[in-house]
């Protein structure tokens, strides 16, 4: 991957003056802020010096309640308490497929609002409402308005999600300067890049387990420099799923078979207390009804293993993408609330063979991170070097034969422009359709579309001559823009990807797994793919010979070149590719024969003296 180190340095106009740039870790359970102060990285508490904000909104009719105030109404009121509103942020309807209290709104494909005593709130408003109460938090902490904020959002965030983060915190009234990968934040905040006397290389392993995600990312430092080598996860895999199989254990031991709204809400809260008693104690107890359960260490381990099983083999995979072995991995470290868990920290050290460190506060590491890159991008601080992100998942476009042409392979550092040049078709051709696509497959039909639209104007000329060049570009937040041009006659035509909402965490990871799966399946699909395009190229330029030149052809060998260009036509019907390879070989014997008799003719007629130009312009 290429590399490009980012310098951004210090833009305020007044040099001296301080502006105020603050880190959020918006996160499914928890969020909190942090900023620098004098240099160094603090998250900022609240009046009751409480530096976690509950990511909990309480919708009463008379009164908006957050946090921990909040809390309470979970298991009082769930329908209008908004817990975890991060994974339906940028999700559809139809993507909602874990159990929630909720009463939803909208259509299947976009993105849903709950329904609560004050009406609709989208997850959009919602989020803003919890970033706002941060914003205040440091305005009052800091006695100064928030000039910039950066946000942190898991790696594995689509483009959707982004973009539903970034319309929330412009509705909170925050100046997002960038959005930014949880795990890139955490590895600012360990100050990784603080070890550049080192003259090797070293790459590290950030397994962030928080209450409602996980993402793991391989970064390599080299020289100075961050690289980000490769990302994964799962936008619905986190502390949550451990205390829905928690909950899931203990109703088996009991024998319930049902649980109302009210009751599942209040179980999952003894659930995850227990869960989170462990860490510290070897043997817990959960009440659920009237009976009392006990719960330990191994029997916790054996039943959140299949959970901790999914992140393991989502490390193996990052693994293998930034082709590095276990003993290139200097350090491995641990982020998010759930890496408190001992059973977590075995896994993850027993996959990494060694320790995991986790010697800063992980539910607190993403926000300092933020905060430092924050206060670099307000021109604060002068040694700019910041981190890159990558995109999650390949960018291209639609190209014949249905098939995707990529411009922008995932795990691409952002912010990346690419061009590609493309040309027409067919003669005559005054516009080409643009199709955006995302997703590893080679089939535009088994890769997302983004989005498409039409360049206009291309002057007529032969097919293959007008140059198209396309250009791809994915800012720092991760959105794209597309614009083509023809570059013979200037015309233009762009948009900006601003997907509908929807893509969901499962359809990114859906769209990774199938990229692999169906590597072998999909390299005969292309190559039959092609070889049609390239044989529909042929007979087009065949059927237009033929209407210039068809004199020159006796009637035995039009008839030849005609029962070969049939044959053809059939086999392009199906898809044996052998089939159509020789029907083209068949048909090439006999074209041959008319090209050489074309080429003789305009020779004929050059030698006439006719002059070179006119003899360029018939051929
Ligand atoms: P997020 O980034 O998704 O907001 P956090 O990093 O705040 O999440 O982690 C929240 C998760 O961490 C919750 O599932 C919570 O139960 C879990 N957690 C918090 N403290 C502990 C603990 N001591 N032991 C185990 N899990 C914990
Ligand atoms: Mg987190």
């Amino acid at each position: 991957m290429a590399l490009l180190q980012i310098a951004e340095p210090g833009q305020s106009s007044a040099p001296h003056e301080h502006r105020i740039a603050i880190g959020i870790d918006l996160g499914t359970t928890h969020s909190l802020v942090a900023t620098v102060l004098s240099g160094k990285a603090k998250v900022l508490n609240d009046e009751q010096g409480r530096v976690l904000l509950p990511s909990i909104v309480h919708y009463a009719e008379q009164q908006t309640q957050y946090g921990n105030e909040a809390a309470p109404f979970i298991t009082s009121d769930p329908k209008n308490t908004i817990v975890s509103v991060k994974r339906f942020m940028g999700r559809s309807q139809a993507d909602i497929k874990f159990q929630h209290p909720y009463a939803l709104v909208g259509e299947a494909n976009e993105m849903p609002a709950f329904e609560t005593a004050q009406g609709r709130k989208t997850p959009v408003e919602i989020s803003a409402e919890i970033l706002k109460q941060l914003k205040d938090r440091a305005e009052a902490s800091l006695q100064n308005p928030v000039n910039g904020a950066v946000i942190t959002v898991p790696a594995y965030f689509d483009e959707a999600q982004r973009q539903a983060t970034r319309d929330a915190a412009q509705l909170a009234g925050l100046n997002v300067l960038r959005l930014l990968n949880e795990p890139t934040a955490a590895a600012v905040a360990y100050g990784l890049d603080q070890e550049s006397n080192l003259s090797t290389d070293r790459n590290y392993v950030i397994y962030d387990l928080g209450g409602g995600t996980f993402d793991v990312s391989i970064l390599r430092f080299s020289q100075g420099v961050f690289e980000v080598l490769a990302t994964g996860g799962h936008t619905a895999l986190g502390g949550d799923d451990l205390d829905r199989l928690i909950l899931k254990w203990a109703k088996k031991q009991l024998n319930i078979e049902t649980l109302d709204d009210a009751e599942y809400a209040h179980f999952i809260v003894a659930a995850r207390k227990a869960k989170e008693a462990l860490s510290d104690a070897e043997t817990v107890q959960i009440q659920l009804l009237d009976q009392v359960l006990n719960l330990d260490r191994p029997t916790f381990e054996e039943i959140i293993k299949v959970a901790l099983d999914k992140t393991i083999s989502v490390c193996k995979r990052v693994m293998r993408d930034a082709k590095l072995e276990l003993d290139d991995i200097q350090n491995v470290v641990l982020v998010g609330g759930s890496t408190r868990s001992y059973a977590v920290q075995k896994a993850v050290g027993d996959v990494f063979s060694q320790e995991p460190l986790c010697t800063i506060n992980p539910d607190e590491v993403v926000a300092i991170g933020a905060s430092i890159t924050a206060n670099q991008l307000i021109g604060n601080s002068t040694d700019g070097s910041l981190l890159l992100d990558v995109t999650p998942l390949s960018l291209g476009l639609e190209t014949m034969g249905g098939l995707v042409e990529r411009l922008i392979s995932r795990n691409t550092a952002i912010p990346v422009a690419r061009r590609q040049e493309f040309t027409t078709y067919q003669d005559g051709q005054t516009a080409m359709l643009i199709h955006v696509v995302q997703g590893e497959r080679d089939l535009v039909e088994h890769c997302r579309s983004l989005g498409r639209f039409v360049l206009h104007g291309i002057p007529p000329m032969t097919a293959g001559q007008a140059r198209i060049e396309v250009t791809f570009q994915v800012d720092a937040d991760g959105l794209l823009t597309v614009s083509a041009k023809e570059t013979t006659s200037g015309v233009h035509a762009q948009i900006d990807i601003k997907p509908s909402y929807g893509l969901s965490g499962e359809d990114t990871e859906r769209l990774l797994l199938d990229g692999y799966k169906f590597a072998e399946e999909d390299k005969n699909l292309r190559h039959l793919n092609e070889t049609k395009v390239e044989a529909q190229r042929e007979l087009e330029a065949l059927v237009q010979a033929l209407k210039v030149d068809a004199a020159l052809l006796t009637e035995e060998q039009l008839a030849a070149l005609q029962t070969a260009q049939a044959q053809l036509e059939t086999e392009l019907q199906g898809s044996d590719i052998k089939a159509i390879e020789s029907a083209v070989e068949q048909l090439k014997i006999h074209s041959d024969a008319f090209a050489a008799a074309r080429m003789n003719q305009h020779i004929d007629a050059a030698l006439k003296g006719t002059k070179l130009d006119d003899w360029s312009n018939s051929n």
